[in-house]
């Protein structure tokens, strides 16, 4: 029988606040009631947001939380030459293609649009999608552009890579015990990688799960329908899904996500005030 395999995949971009902590209780006592490894994955991409010195504070407060993991960590900034493989098999598939709009250029684009009256489709975390206009770009131009030094990001060809999938892709979501339909046409033509990053969150974290081996991802809500992006790249790599379980956010209490730069729930000024972790269970009921 094959051990099932957990993981945790903070950003250390910042400190760890009681979503964190819920998040990381959860994986935790799952992995546990599973009879399964325990893994803890530094998502640390972004390498003017992530330092050192906050990966060592994320530790340092899982461990006062209680949070075993195995060693020893993979940090994703170590691995940047295995995204880029995958990069380039998905340039070699021409399933991505390097888009020269910027966000402000979008934002320009959709006013336009919106002037004339179209609706322009947003992704479902709210955000404009690419105008799939700019896919009219020829290939000749766009490789001048970028012999030309312009900043780009690649792009997936999202129509390409679903007609190259051809069928509808599922995940099992073990909340509702059930296979739920991915939709990544949701997202339009998501960014891949970037000029200066062989990869981005989304081809990363879907890589990294497969080479861990991991099982089963316990994430939160909020990374829902990214889960559609994932499905599909997984497809197209020709990776083993893990099964997904989002779980319920910690909300302020306004209701809203938590958020790094809110100082008030993070573990450290929760730790400061003197807070226990076995209190911190108790408010994150695990
Ligand atoms: N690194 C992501 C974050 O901190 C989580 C990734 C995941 O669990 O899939 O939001």
């Amino acid at each position: 029988m094959t051990v099932p395999v957990f993981r945790f995949a903070p950003s250390p971009n910042g400190h760890l606040h009681l979503g964190h902590a819920y998040s990381a209780l959860l994986n935790q006592q799952m992995a546990r009631a599973a009879g399964g490894r325990l893994l803890l994955r530094m998502e640390d991409i972004d390498r003017k947001r992530c330092t050192p010195e906050l990966e060592a504070a994320m530790q340092d407060d899982l461990h006062w939380l209680g949070f075993d993991w195995e060693t020893p960590v993979r940090r994703q900034s170590e691995h940047f030459e295995v995204y880029r493989q995958s990069l380039d098999r998905l340039i070699r598939m021409e399933l991505v293609y390097p888009a020269f709009l910027s966000r402000s250029d979008i934002k320009h684009e959709m006013q336009s649009a919106t002037e004339k009256g179209i609706v322009w489709p947003h992704d479902p975390d709210g955000a404009a999608l690419y105008p799939a206009a700019d896919r009219a770009l020829s290939m000749r131009e766009r490789q001048q552009r970028m012999n030309d030094g312009h900043p780009f990001s690649w792009r997936l060809h999202m129509n390409r890579a679903l007609e190259h999938v051809g069928e509808p892709l599922f995940w099992h979501e073990t909340t509702v015990d059930s296979n739920i339909e991915a939709r990544p046409q949701d997202w339009g033509d998501v960014i891949i990688a970037r000029k200066d990053m062989p990869t981005s969150y989304h081809l990363s974290v879907t890589i990294d799960d497969a080479l861990q081996g991991i099982t089963n991802v316990v994430r939160g809500k909020d990374l829902y329908h990214a889960t559609s992006i994932h499905r599909l790249l997984q497809h197209i790599l020709g990776l083993e899904p893990p099964a997904y379980h989002h779980h319920d956010l910690i909300l302020d209490r306004d209701g809203q996500k938590l958020s790094k730069s809110r100082r008030d729930t993070s573990l450290r000024s929760l730790r400061l005030e003197g807070v226990t972790p076995e209190q911190i269970r108790a408010l994150v009921g695990v």
